[in-house]
């Protein structure tokens, strides 16, 4: 059994045990007696959104869970590759021909793809939908060699043009796609949690599948976030963690197997194909937009290039299972705190 440390880890025992007699206390004599967590799902952004607030006013709070929940829907309409009427459908469809207006949001949202693609030397590269789109991995659909090969010089984040004065967006390729599925999600926590706490809510947790953001603990206790067995049920690991965002990238989210190869939605931009040698990465960082980009381009860089990668980046922790389902930490995880 490993004892994790760092910054983000909070379950020292004592620690624990001064966080239940404080919480005891404050039921009993501070806190407004009807306070209660209020918790809602639905499906979106092709996964389960999960909110869950502390509140003292069930309207109220329901209220806000329900702007939360819109609020995902409006980044789904704008982001989605799948709702053709969507601005990122609107750029792949008409951005090799001209300059494409998009608004702030899709611009920060591309630019900080771009910056993760020139921090990873191309791992993270939201052109991979150039090959991507060929796949279907619920239909167990992948490109046959010629198209891949066809298709392949067109990832190149590189060929993705922003222009920051015009707000405008162009590709240098004709056969460039673009989507951020590997960091959409991130973006929409984080914009969940601003709301949240625009509105003064202190405890909360946001979630879009392997994406999660915490506010605040949970009423004097840590939250509690498991990180899958890749290969079987149940969790490798449970992380108490505080305000922190925590993604988890793995094989087993989306895939199919043919011929013995496993076909999965995280794609090496250098080969059009599946990333190997690893089955699932967890990301601790401040922002969800981070964890969420990190996940994916540790997953792709491999287990040496990305815990290099991480230990070069502040307040970033990182656990890495490979492929031989053995687990690595980022060193803050390893060391006590003195
Ligand atoms: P999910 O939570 O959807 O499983 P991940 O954060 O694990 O997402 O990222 C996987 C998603 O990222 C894929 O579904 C795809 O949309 C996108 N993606 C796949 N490969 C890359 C890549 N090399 N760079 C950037 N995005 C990618
Ligand atoms: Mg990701």
């Amino acid at each position: 059994m490993v004892k994790l440390f760092g910054k983000h880890i909070t379950y020292k025992k004592n620690v624990l045990w001064l966080f239940s007699f404080s919480y005891i206390f404050s039921c009993l004599y501070s806190s407004p007696v009807s306070a209660q967590w209020y918790e809602q799902q639905a499906e979106k952004m092709g996964t389960l959104v999960r909110v869950e607030i502390w509140h003292q006013d069930s309207a109220t709070a329901l209220q806000l869970i329900k702007k939360v929940l819109a609020e995902i829907q409006r980044i789904e309409d704008s982001m989605s590759p799948y709702i053709e009427s969507s601005l990122l459908s609107q750029i792949n469809r008409n951005a090799a021909k001209q300059r494409v207006k998009i608004d702030d949001e899709l611009f920060f949202v591309i630019n900080k793809s771009l910056e993760y693609s020139k921090l990873t030397h191309g791992a993270f590269d939201i052109s991979f939908a150039s090959v991507g789109h060929l796949y279907d991995y619920r239909a167990g659909k992948k490109p046959s060699r010629e198209e891949l090969i066809k298709r392949l010089p067109a990832i190149n984040y590189r060929s993705v043009i922003l222009d920051q004065n015009n707000k405008t967006i162009h590709f240098l390729n004709p056969d460039i796609k673009i989507d951020l599925g590997g960091i959409a999600k991130g973006y929409a926590v984080d914009r969940c949690i601003d709301i949240l706490m625009q509105h003064g809510i202190k405890s909360a947790v946001v979630s879009a599948g392997g994406d999660s953001r915490l506010l605040g603990d949970r009423q004097g206790r840590p939250w509690y976030i498991g990180v899958k067995n890749p290969r079987g049920n149940g969790h490798l690991m449970k992380l108490p963690l505080v305000g922190v965002a925590v993604s988890t990238s793995g094989d087993y989210e989306r895939f199919f197997e043919k011929e013995g190869e496993r076909y999965h939605h995280i794609l090496n931009p250098k080969t059009g194909t599946s990333s190997k040698d690893i089955q699932g990465v967890t990301i601790i960082a401040d922002r969800a937009i981070d964890s969420d980009a990190l996940s994916t381009s540790v997953f792709v860089l491999g287990r040496e290039r990305g815990l290099a990668l991480i230990e070069s980046l502040a307040n970033i922790s990182a656990i890495i299972i490979e492929e031989s389902g053995k687990v690595y930490y980022s060193s803050d995880l390893l060391q006590p705190e003195l």
